[in-house]
């Protein structure tokens, strides 16, 4: 069932074309993640859906944004009504100068709610939500300025469960944690998300987390949706060399389309032809037009194989559960990645290889 949508979305700051036809439709009870480089409109979108940017002069928006049906920047909606709704976590810590206690209370009371027994239990399981219970179960009454702003930040996303929001607006919530509290703390939020069932927008900069932790990742850049999809979609069909590059590492061979043969796409390299398997959709490819092999390290077997890809071993690197083997294909570095290097023919610098795809692996891109 969906619970936002986008239409056409373009939102200006002054003449600042910000976002560029913004179309997406978010399922209820879901994480979609939202990627891509630094000032692409990632945070821009997720402050159209709280009305955030209703703050900042000179700002204009067309299209149209619902959730659960209503146009959120029609005439009748109440925007304190929204933002009960609406919750949001940002990147930094924005505790209330209160104690823990009464921070994570205080949406709780705005809404009217008057039983201590029932705030009591949900401070204590929206702190328990955010891994932070045990650290401040026994200073309840302290300053929230006293706590680290790792746990500050725990703190504010405790802040934002409390009220039980239908939809959770994040902005990078994680980036000031250290590694280690990051990855349980995602795993905390993605159970949570699934047991409360909070719809879940997350905006992050690193793709592992975002693949982690989402149902459907948006990955965008100068303000334009470049694709949307499943983890699983984007990593294996990325549309583009953009996306490709972005989520995970990909290898990109040049070469000419000369046509199709049943299921496989005819390729030239380096004035010879190779049949590419399974090669996904080739949108924009052209016959007799250049076009791009997109393939990923561990999206190779290193054969012997007469009709596959033919390079020369020139770097072979140990990391234990892989080998990251370097081959020159013509005069272009190859990345291919074997994993479980035991069960597999080793091979040393110099060596003559060659390359075959993993059929439904590759993607001929323009
Ligand atoms: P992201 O979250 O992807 O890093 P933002 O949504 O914060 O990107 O910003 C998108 C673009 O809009 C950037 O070029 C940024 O400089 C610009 N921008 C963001 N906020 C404002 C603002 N208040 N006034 C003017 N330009 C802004």
């Amino acid at each position: 069932m969906i619970n936002i949508s986008a239409k056409d979305v373009n939102f200006y700051y002054g003449s600042f074309h910000a976002l560029k036809n913004i179309t997406l439709d978010i399922e209820r009870n879901t994480v979609t993640a939202f990627i891509g480089p630094s000032g692409c409109g990632k945070s821009t979108f997720l402050r159209l859906l709280n009305r955030m940017n209703d703050l900042i002069e000179g700002t204009r928006l067309s299209g149209e944004i619902r959730i659960d049906g209503e146009d959120i920047y029609g005439r009748d909606v109440e925007v304190v009504e929204l933002r009960k709704k609406v919750g949001m976590v940002f990147q930094k810590p924005n505790p209330f100068p209160k104690t823990i206690y009464e921070n994570v209370a205080y949406g709780l009371r705005v809404n009217g709610v008057r039983d201590r027994r029932l705030i009591d239990e949900r401070v204590e399981s929206s702190l328990k939500g955010a891994a932070l219970w045990d650290e401040v179960k026994d200073k309840l009454k302290k300053s929230a300025f006293e706590l680290s702003g790792g746990q500050q930040q725990r703190l504010c996303i405790a802040r934002a469960l409390a009220v039980r929001p239908s939809i959770l607006l994040m902005d990078e919530p994680l980036s000031n944690l250290d590694a280690k509290l990051r990855e349980s703390m995602r795993d905390e939020l993605r159970a949570l998300q699934k047991r409360l069932g909070i719809t879940s927008l997350y905006v992050t900069h690193d793709q592992s987390e975002a693949m982690a932790i989402s149902d459907k990742v948006v990955i965008m850049k100068d303000g334009v949706i470049c694709q949307q999809g499943t983890p699983q979609e984007i990593y294996e069909q990325p549309a583009s060399r953009f996306v490709a590059n972005f989520i995970g590492k990909a290898n990109f061979i040049d070469g000419i389309f000369k046509g199709r043969d049943g299921e496989a796409a005819l390729v030239e390299i380096g004035g010879k032809t190779f049949s590419i398997p399974a090669p996904g959709k080739m949108e924009g490819v052209e016959v007799g037009g250049a076009c791009c092999l997109t393939v990923r390290p561990e999206s190779f077997l290193l054969t012997k194989d007469a009709g596959a890809l033919p390079g020369t071993v020139s770097r072979a690197t140990y990391y234990g559960a892989k080998i990251e083997y370097e081959v020159m294909l013509n005069e272009q570095p190859i990345i291919v990645e074997v994993y479980n290097p035991q069960l597999t023919e080793r091979f040393s610098v110099g060596d003559t290889v060659t390359m075959s795809l993993i059929e439904g692996c590759v993607r001929v891109l323009k």
